[in-house]
């Protein structure tokens, strides 16, 4: 048995809440009894972005969740959802939990082999598909799902409703009992982590994880907040995020085509933002880029205002007056630089909360400069996303902020994160093995991120335990802090650090091909020079000695990043395996 100290364990107060709701019924009633008078959603049609009210919201799920009654979807049947982020997607999420059954999501991107695998393994009766495109990619495995009902497009999802609408006028009383028959204990979904190595695994969330993780992001959301929402809603972040939303009345626009998410931004005018980095980065990247390109006096007043924001950002953070003339610059780089780019992102935007993966500082600051606070948190699909948040009014950039309300956080003798909470799932899905694993012998989970914790209870993620590099020599290396300092470069897409049993430290890098051909300079020549100003600081063992430069971008369709864009490495590792090798020849 392994022997635990606990360094530290943060248990922040359970806060304030009106929300007693522990089930998915509960919370929608709950919900709908606020009479929130915005809209609940926006859906964009040809003619632009339409409200839909929670009335009309209340009705559609009432007659979707008749609909699964009337098909003898019965509770606990599995019900899964193929389609990208939008309306239909989160109608079909409550009506789902509300007749106790349980919703399986499954990413658009995936391929048919993938999506069998999970509709097999949840013993799926039922597969909800956005187009034709995913239609036949299940039928051409349906006939290996004998327990598969029936696959149903959204096309159909209105005539469906009518009938709903009949079979509750045939039995007045199901959908009521159904709901009355939901425990906080039963199983509301099944999420499948993109695990990086094995088939993906289910992790089983109740009700009552889902709704308190919902009640406790209290802070970030606020009745009237705008919410654009273009997070995967077969992942843990994205169902949080729409809950949340839900509980505070937020609207949620929707966002299908990750392409447009800017063009989407700068239309609804979101007030609060929660996104993966690499969005954040790619602002980022595409601001300074144009900075630099517009030569001459603008491109010297840009990096100016950059500079003169960075200055003043830095003493706020750090509680320190900011001098008269640098606020009186400030207001010049304001009137020209900043609000610009504030109002590309539709000016109103309160607060962007990052996730799912680690977002440099460098990005943290250059949006704490214009003014828009971007903080992060931390959680895992195992924890219903919710672990670690900083909080608007008191956070810490480089730190994924303190334990949210209600969730204990301690650390293992190495560092490894161990969380205990209502929040935590109750196990990977007919894997009970994992499940095992997954738990320390007095029911701590074991978030296989390794991380430490300063004076105040901030938390900072400095690894993941399965990801760091031992290097020939024995030295512990964490890729992730040398990757984030590669990609805080805008010329920089994304980059694997390799070392593992390996005498020295590599790098691959994918480039921003775009700003490296705007730039006109040499790319070898480039990189050589970033990678020389990532290695200043660092002691030799750690520093990059080699590095290649890949001809294209890591994909979800090659399986190197995940929906949420978090890297496979191993993957990675086996289709640049020449271009690693070259690298310790
Ligand atoms: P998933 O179950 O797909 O949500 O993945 C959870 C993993 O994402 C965690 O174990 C972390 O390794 C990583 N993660 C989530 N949020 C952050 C963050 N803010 N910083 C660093 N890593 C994160």
């Amino acid at each position: 048995m392994r022997t635990m100290k606990p360094v530290a364990t943060l248990t922040a107060p359970v806060l304030e809440t009106t929300l007693a709701a522990r089930t998915a019924p509960e919370l929608w009633r709950y919900v709908l009894a606020q009479e929130f008078e915005v809209p609940a959603y926006l859906e964009e049609q040809p003619d632009g972005w339409q409200p839909v009210s929670w009335q009309e919201a209340s009705g559609r799920v009432d007659a979707l969740a008749n609909v699964l009654l009337a098909r003898g979807v019965r509770h606990g049947d599995a019900v899964a959802v193929l389609a990208r982020t939008r309306l239909e997607w989160v109608l079909l999420d409550w009506a789902t939990m509300l007749v106790g059954a349980v919703v399986v999501g499954l990413y658009p991107t995936s391929s048919a082999k993938e999506c069998r695998y999970i509709l097999e393994h949840s013993g799926a009766v039922l597969a909800f598909v956005e187009d034709e495109e995913q239609r036949a990619k299940l039928d051409s495995v349906r006939d290996t799902l004998p327990q598969l009902g029936e696959i149903v497009s959204f096309d159909e999802l209105p005539a469906l409703e009518t009938e709903g609408a009949a079979f509750r006028a045939s039995q007045p009383d199901a959908f009521a009992a159904a709901q009355a028959a939901v425990h906080e204990d039963d199983l509301a979904t099944l999420i499948y982590t993109s695990g990086t190595t094995g088939p993906p695994k289910g992790c089983m969330l109740t009700h009552r994880n889902l709704v308190t993780a919902a009640g406790r992001a209290a802070k970030h959301f606020e009745g009237a907040d705008m919410v654009v929402l273009f997070l995967p809603l077969a992942h843990s972040f994205g169902r949080l995020v729409h809950q949340v939303a839900a509980y505070h009345g937020s609207t949620v626009a929707f966002v299908a085509d990750a392409a447009r998410v800017q063009e989407a931004i700068a239309k609804v005018r979101p007030t609060i933002l929660p996104a993966v980095p690499r969005v954040y980065e790619k602002i980022h990247a595409n601001v300074l880029g144009e900075i630099e390109r517009s030569g001459g006096a603008k491109r010297a007043i840009g990096l100016w205002a950059i500079g003169v924001g960075s200055r003043a950002s830095r003493l706020r953070r750090e509680g320190k007056p900011v001098p008269a003339l640098l606020r009186a610059e400030e207001k010049i780089a304001d009137r020209l630089v900043f609000s610009k780019v504030r109002r590309r992102l539709g000016g109103r935007l309160r607060v962007g909360i990052s996730g799912a993966a680690p977002l440099g500082v460098d990005v943290l600051e250059f949006f704490h400069s214009l003014g828009m606070l971007v903080i992060e948190g931390y959680g895992l699909t195992e924890t219903s996303s919710s672990t670690t948040v900083n909080d608007p009014d008191d956070y810490r950039f480089g730190t994924v902020g303190r334990a949210v309300a209600g969730c204990e956080v301690r650390f293992d003798t190495d560092g490894e994160i161990l969380v205990r909470s209502d929040t935590v799932f109750t196990g990977y899905y007919k894997d009970p093995e994992a499940t095992r694993a997954a738990f320390t012998d007095d029911g701590w989970f074991r978030t296989g991120d390794v991380g430490e914790v300063d004076a105040d209870g901030f938390v900072k993620i400095t690894d993941r335990k399965k990801d760091l590099i031992i290097t020939a020599g024995g030295k512990n290396i964490a890729p992730q802090n040398l990757e984030n300092a590669l990609k805080a470069s805008r010329f920089v897409s994304q980059a694997v650090v390799i070392g593992d049993r390996r005498p020295y430290v590599t790098a691959l890098i994918t480039l921003d091909w775009d700003e490296v051909n705007a730039s006109g300079r040499e790319p070898q020549a480039l990189v050589e020079e970033l990678v020389g100003v990532v290695n200043k600081d660092r002691v030799r063992v750690e520093q990059i000695k080699r590095f290649a430069i890949l001809p294209r971008d890591f994909t979800q369709e090659q399986g190197e990043v995940t929906p949420t864009l978090k890297l496979r490495r191993k993957v990675v590792h086996e289709h640049f395996a020449d271009e690693i090798e070259s690298l310790y020849s």
